[in-house]
């Protein structure tokens, strides 16, 4: 590493990227692309001599932005969003100039304890419970993503049980979820070696808002236990990937802790919401939890990726996923004096992601972080508010956070007609690549995405992205 080359080119890389953002409008939000795009534009294999850095980004601008989607534009409002912010930006930048593998404490000891604190801080921000806390029993620790924390807390969960009853019985081990609940669960399930049949997938609807009913998982896990099947963990979710249902956490918890269940709680996006206080209520009941967790890289202003997971018993987690080689072995770990995070998740190596999240924290400051998050919810409120005015659309599920669920109404009762429809008007929206949004299922209807979270979105994106999804939609019905 040559510090003055490294000022050099970081110069330039930091002009290219502030240059992108400052045009990142110009771009289509979606890429327009064909697969195998790329596969014509770029040579065979690895050049053998060194290329200049501007014949690179030369080649960024032309043949790789498009076939960029442009998460960070003002006009995505797809899936989730995957926030970046200077702050976020910065704390990346110092993690990749210092570069460290943190597996031990003693590999970086800052590394480590910076996670530590940062967790608490976010945890009391959350109003999390005490047990959470890194001072206590407890703790947290950054995952790369939600997947990596719901799979590490089954498999913590899997274990406990199985020292009681014993490893024989793993097929007899039961996960309750809902049919909101996030695919990450089920890949958990595959990994854990849970059998695909003891996935409980209980069903929700519109009645319960998608939310987790408490009366079907009472009976399930009556039924399961009648006829020997071990329950050993509920997945509740705070904020549903689909429409953000709020699933009732305090029930669902009494339920679990009567049953001897691990309670994880994915709030994987809504997490962030929570740090205001009229938003904190959706996460009454995490008291009852043993695990939850909140994606930073999200909607916390923290680049990709930064998933903050809490445990209320850190030993389960290292009972299942500690190893101790020799090569590994020192004196501070030997003493039981340190936090190893290699113990609380999959790999050995890990990345100083606490420095982002610290920066993201200290840069911006919890008010002004709650004032963030405060205008997406009301952005999200005013597109709604929008959408109800015109009579041709509904609103198909209540909007808790910063997602609107919406469709164009049929002009005849039929549910397959009303489900074209919609599938066209989203292709013929993100085809203009003005904006992206994305679409679900729920009770069988086709419904359209519109997720406020992008940093830079204002309400004039907001204002102009309604205006094209009515233009589309009137096209279509003129001509269907
Ligand atoms: N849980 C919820 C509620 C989500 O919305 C998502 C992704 O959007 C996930 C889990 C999975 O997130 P990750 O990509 O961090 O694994």
């Amino acid at each position: 590493m040559d510090a003055e080359q490294l000022r050099e080119c970081a110069h330039k890389m930091v002009d290219f990227i502030a240059d992108y953002y400052k045009n990142i409008e110009n771009f289509p939000v979606l890429s327009q692309v064909q697969p195998g795009y790329l596969r014509e534009l770029l040579p065979d294999s690895a050049p053998s001599r060194p290329e200049p850095l501007q014949d690179v980004l030369d080649d960024v601008q032309e043949k790789i932005f498009p076939g960029v989607t442009h998460w960070q534009s003002p006009e995505y409002f797809a899936y989730f969003p995957s926030n970046s912010s200077v702050a976020g930006f910065l704390g990346e930048m110092l993690s990749a100039g210092i570069n460290m593998v943190g597996f031990s404490w003693i590999t970086s000891p800052a590394a480590t304890e910076l996670e530590m604190i940062v967790l608490d801080w976010l945890a009391k921000a959350l109003k999390l419970p005490d047990e959470f806390l890194s001072t206590g029993q407890g703790g947290g620790v950054i995952q790369g993503t939600a997947s990596e924390a719901v799979l590490v807390v089954l498999l913590a969960a899997r274990d406990k049980v199985l020292r009681r009853v014993g490893r024989d019985a793993i097929g007899k081990l039961v996960v309750y979820s809902s049919d909101q609940t996030h695919s990450a669960l089920q890949k958990a399930c595959k990994i854990g070696g849970i059998h695909p049949e003891n996935c409980r997938v209980l069903k929700t609807d519109s009645s319960t808002e998608y939310a987790l009913s408490p009366e079907l998982l009472s009976e399930a896990i009556s039924q399961d236990v009648a006829s020997g099947s071990i329950p050993f963990f509920l997945c509740a979710t705070v904020g549903t990937t689909s429409s953000t249902a709020v699933d009732p956490l305090p029930a669902l918890g009494k339920i679990a802790n009567s049953n001897g269940l691990w309670f994880h709680v994915d709030a994987a996006y809504a997490g962030s919401a929570c740090i205001c206080l009229e938003f904190r209520h959706y996460i009454d009941g995490v008291e009852e939890a043993d695990s939850f967790n909140m994606n930073a890289h999200k909607w916390f202003l923290t680049n990709f990726d930064c998933s903050a997971l809490w445990v209320k018993e850190r030993s389960a987690l290292i009972q299942s996923l500690s190893t101790n080689p020799e090569f590994l072995k020192n004196k501070a770990s030997q003493d039981n004096m340190v936090v190893d995070y290699k113990d609380w998740q999959i790999p050995l190596g890990r990345r100083f992601r606490s420095l982002k999240l610290w920066m993201v924290l200290r840069l911006y400051g919890l008010e002004n972080l709650r004032a963030y998050i405060r205008n997406h919810i009301e952005l999200a409120r005013k597109f709604e508010e929008l959408i109800k005015l015109d009579q041709r659309f509904e609103v198909v599920a209540p909007r808790n956070f910063s997602l609107v669920c919406f469709r164009l109404l049929p002009t005849q009762n039929d549910v397959e007609c009303a489900n074209r429809l919609n599938r066209k008007l989203l292709d013929a929206v993100n085809s203009t690549g003005e904006l992206f949004i994305s679409h679900t299922v729920l009770s069988d209807k086709y419904v359209l995405r519109f997720a406020v979270g992008a940093p830079l979105t204002e309400e004039r994106h907001v204002v102009a992205a309604w205006k094209m999804i009515q233009e589309k939609a009137s096209a279509l019905l003129m001509n269907s």
